[in-house]
C-alpha cells in the first residue's frame, strides 16, 4: 500500500484516480484548489485544499500528506481558452508543475505520475501517433504540457526523481459505478456537450467544422474510456515504484472516431436525436488525432476493456442521469 498525492484530486480525471486508488488498496490524498474542481468528486480520501501556484502552500501540502508518489492532473485544460488567454496556461501550468517539482525535491517524493496530453503533437504527419513523432504543440495548452514533460526529463536527471509522462487522448465515459464523471463549467467537451443536447439542456450541438480533410469532413480524434486511462496511470505508478524511469507513453486505443460518428454513436445508444448546427473551425484544432498504442501495450501490459463509443456514452449518461456535480 502506498499514499499517494493526487493533484487535480476534485476534477474529472483526478478524481477517477483516487477512486481507482483506493479500490486497489492504496490510500490517496487529493490536493485540489478547487477553481475548477468538485468538492462532492473527492469521496476516496482526505482532501488537501491548496493551489500549486503558491509555492508556501505545495510546500506545506506535501509535508502534510508525506506521499510516496505524487499523480499530477492539477491544470488547465482547454483549447480555446489557451489560445485566447496563453498566460493564465503558462502561469498556472507550467508554474505550478515547477512548484510541485521543486516541492517534490525537498522533501523527498522520488515519484511522478504526470498527466500530458496528445496536443503535445501538434498537427500530425502521420495516421497513427507514436510516441516518437516530434511535439509540435499548436496551441498554448499542449505547448504548457510538453514544457512541463521538458521539465520532468530535466528534475529526473539532476534529482533522480522517476517520472511517467502519460499522453492521453480524448479522454470520456465515467465511472462503470456512476458515482463520479465528467463536469466542467463552462463545459467544453464534445460527449458531455452532445448528451445535454440529447437531454434538451442545450439548444443544439455545435458541430465546429465540416471542412476538414477527414473522410465526413468533421475532425477525428481517438476517444479512451476514464477507467482504462486510470488503470494504465496504476500499472505506470508500478513500475516507478520498482524503480522504473523515463516513461513516456500514448495512452489511446489506436482507433479515430469523427465528431459525426460521436453523435450517432449518442443517438443510438440514448434512442433520442441530438440537435445539431454547423459552426466554424474552433481555433487551435488539428484535423486528427489518431494514437498508435501499441507502446503502452508492451511497456505496461496496459488493455483497455471499456473503450468504446458506446461504453463511454452510456457511462458518462448514467452518471448524468444519476444527478452529477453542482446546480
Ligand atoms: N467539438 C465540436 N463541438 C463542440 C465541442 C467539441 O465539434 O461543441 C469537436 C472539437 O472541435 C474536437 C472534438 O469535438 O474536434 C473533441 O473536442 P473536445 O473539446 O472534446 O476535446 P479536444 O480534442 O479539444 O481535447
Amino acid at each position: 500500500m502506498a499514499r499517494i498525492l493526487v493533484t487535480g484530486g476534485a476534477g474529472y480525471i483526478g478524481a477517477h484516480a483516487c477512486k481507482a486508488l483506493r479500490a486497489a488498496g492504496h490510500e490517496p490524498v487529493a490536493l485540489d484548489d478547487l477553481r475548477t474542481g468538485w468538492r462532492e468528486a473527492v469521496r476516496f480520501g482526505p482532501l488537501i485544499e491548496a493551489d500549486l501556484n503558491d509555492l508556501d502552500a505545495t510546500r506545506a501540502a506535501l509535508a502534510q500528506a508525506r506521499p510516496d508518489a505524487v499523480m499530477h492532473f492539477a491544470a488547465l485544460s482547454n483549447v480555446g481558452e489557451s489560445v485566447r488567454s496563453p498566460g493564465l496556461y503558462w502561469r498556472n501550468n507550467v508554474g505550478g508543475s515547477l512548484n510541485l517539482l521543486e516541492a517534490m525535491v525537498e522533501t523527498g517524493v522520488r515519484a511522478i505520475v504526470f498527466s500530458s496530453t496528445a496536443a503535445t503533437y501538434g498537427e500530425p504527419d502521420v495516421e497513427l501517433i507514436d510516441e516518437d513523432q516530434p511535439q509540435r504543440p499548436i496551441n498554448p495548452y499542449g505547448a504548457s504540457k510538453l514544457a512541463v514533460e521538458r521539465m520532468l526529463d530535466d528534475f529526473e536527471a539532476a534529482h533522480g526523481l522517476r517520472t511517467a509522462a502519460l499522453r492521453y487522448f480524448n479522454v470520456a465515459g465515467a465511472d462503470p459505478e456512476a458515482e463520479i464523471g465528467e463536469r466542467h463549467q463552462p463545459e467544453t467537451h464534445l460527449i458531455p456537450l452532445v448528451l445535454d443536447a440529447a437531454a434538451g439542456a442545450r439548444e443544439a450541438l455545435s458541430i465546429f467544422g465540416r471542412d476538414y480533410d477527414t473522410p465526413d469532413g468533421t475532425c477525428v480524434r481517438d476517444y479512451v474510456h476514464v477507467w482504462d486511462l486510470i488503470e494504465a496511470h496504476l500499472l505506470a505508478l508500478e513500475r516507478l515504484m520498482g524503480g522504473a524511469r523515463g516513461i513516456r507513453l500514448n495512452l489511446g486505443v489506436g482507433r479515430g472516431h469523427s465528431v459525426r460518428e460521436v453523435i450517432e454513436a449518442a443517438e443510438r445508444v440514448l434512442g433520442r436525436r441530438v440537435p445539431v448546427r454547423d459552426a466554424p473551425r474552433r481555433p487551435g484544432d488539428p484535423s486528427r488525432l489518431v494514437c498508435d498504442g501499441s507502446r503502452a501495450r508492451a511497456e505496461l501490459g496496459w488493455e483497455p476493456r471499456l473503450s468504446t463509443l458506446e461504453r463511454m456514452i452510456a457511462d458518462a449518461w448514467r452518471w448524468r442521469c444519476s444527478g452529477g456535480f453542482g446546480p
